[in-house]
């Protein structure tokens, strides 16, 4: 995986995982750790980035409300996804 800073192949995968199971690398250029995520728009997110996703495509395809994807992903376990009218996830 190319490092997301400095863009040099040579990484080393290490045997931390983030809090939502991202595998996490050391750039050994930089000496950077990072994961698949890094630098993305999804980068900060509490969420895994295919429930993101999957919230965005049932709300834009099916134009589902959001009181419904909220009890979709409640049953899911996923609670708090979906709060006062907005996607917080
Ligand atoms: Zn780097």
């Amino acid at each position: 995986m190319n490092c997301p800073h400095c863009a040099l192949t040579a990484t080393k995968e290490q045997t931390k995982q983030t809090s939502l199971g991202y595998q996490t690398f050391r750039c050994l250029g930089c000496k950077r750790i990072f994961n698949e995520r890094t630098g993305t728009p999804f980068n900060f997110l509490e969420y895994p980035t295919e429930i993101v996703l999957l919230v965005l495509l049932w709300r834009l395809r099916y134009a589902l409300s959001l009181r419904d994807l909220a009890e979709m992903f409640l049953e899911r376990g996923f609670e708090g996804c979906v709060a006062r009218n907005k996607l917080i996830c």
